[in-house]
């Protein structure tokens, strides 16, 4: 199960931040505002993020969407 959270980082923008399943964290810039080319929108929510479009982390091979705070 993939545990993530938002690190606020400005009003706009924040990271999206995994557990990843080799030990640590997998780490993703997300914007609040229109996503455009190779971007993430950001609902706005710290407590239950919508992040679109599906995340692939080229890193640890995890792909998975994150709705309402929960990655799956
Ligand atoms: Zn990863």
């Amino acid at each position: 199960m993939i545990s993530v959270r938002i690190e606020a980082r400005h009003e706009d923008r924040a990271f999206l931040i995994a557990s990843c399943p080799f030990g640590g964290e997998c780490k993703w810039s997300i914007w609040k505002r229109e996503a455009s080319g190779a971007m993430w929108h950001w609902d706005g929510s710290i407590e239950a993020p919508t992040i679109s479009p599906s995340i692939n982390c080229h890193s640890c091979g995890q792909h998975f969407t994150v709705t309402s705070g929960v990655a799956e």
